[in-house]
């Protein structure tokens, strides 16, 4: 483990709990980040596009349901999110805290996870935004191939974005909204949340 980490899980309270959300368009690296994050600080990540992806994988009835939505770029319904993720906060691991990756993605499931933060005795989010423009967006997801990564389905994924989610950010304002310049590489953009995550920590 790094020292800087290390130094982080020191400075680390036994009460300091927290929840960090990724926030960005598709392709924003969110996932990407999630996972360095995770390294970093020991915190788990999860994301709902890989927790309903492994739903229509193992082809439940679930899964079934959902096959279609995701395929086109459509966000399934927020019950069936706010769900899953209720369920993932209930796990041991997840009692220091959790990193969401793609979640919250309407501001009926902001609403809804800070009433499950604040009954579970979570502290208030922090909103990592990766804000990386349309144009970057559009070329990174062409280059990485998934199934739902096909050029109309990018058009339509980054007007749910627009529609449904980037209105969550208005929710946040006033609470511990956080830009971080998206563009560059991995690691740049890593350095950029590291440092806005230690701050948290060395509060
Ligand atoms: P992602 O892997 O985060 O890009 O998500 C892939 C797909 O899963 C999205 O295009 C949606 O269809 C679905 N999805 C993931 N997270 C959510 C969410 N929080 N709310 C609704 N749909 C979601």
């Amino acid at each position: 483990m790094a020292i800087g980490s290390c130094v982080a899980l020191l400075a680390w309270g036994a009460d300091t709990r927290l929840v960090l959300l990724l926030v960005g368009p598709p392709g924003a690296g969110k996932g990407t980040q999630a996972e360095a994050l995770t390294k970093n600080h020991g915190l788990p990540a999860v994301s709902t596009g890989e927790l309903l992806r492994a739903e229509v994988k193992a082809a439940t009835a679930l899964g079934q349901r959902i096959q279609t939505m995701m395929a086109n770029g459509e966000l399934v319904p927020d019950d069936v999110v706010n769900g899953l993720v209720a369920r993932r906060l209930a796990q041991p691991d997840a009692a220091k805290g959790i990193i969401l990756d793609g979640y919250p993605r309407t501001v009926a499931q902001a609403r809804y996870l800070d009433q499950l933060l604040t009954q579970r005795g979570y502290p208030p989010v922090t909103v990592l935004h990766l804000d990386v423009p349309d144009e970057e967006v559009v070329q990174r997801l062409a280059a990485r191939g998934r199934a739902d990564d096909k050029p109309e389905v990018i058009r339509e994924r980054l007007k749910v974005y627009t529609r449904e989610t980037a209105p969550i950010l208005e929710h946040y304002r006033g609470g511990d909204l956080n830009r971080i310049d998206g563009t560059g590489s991995p690691e740049e953009v890593a350095r950029r949340v590291d440092r806005v995550v230690r701050a948290k920590l060395s509060r």
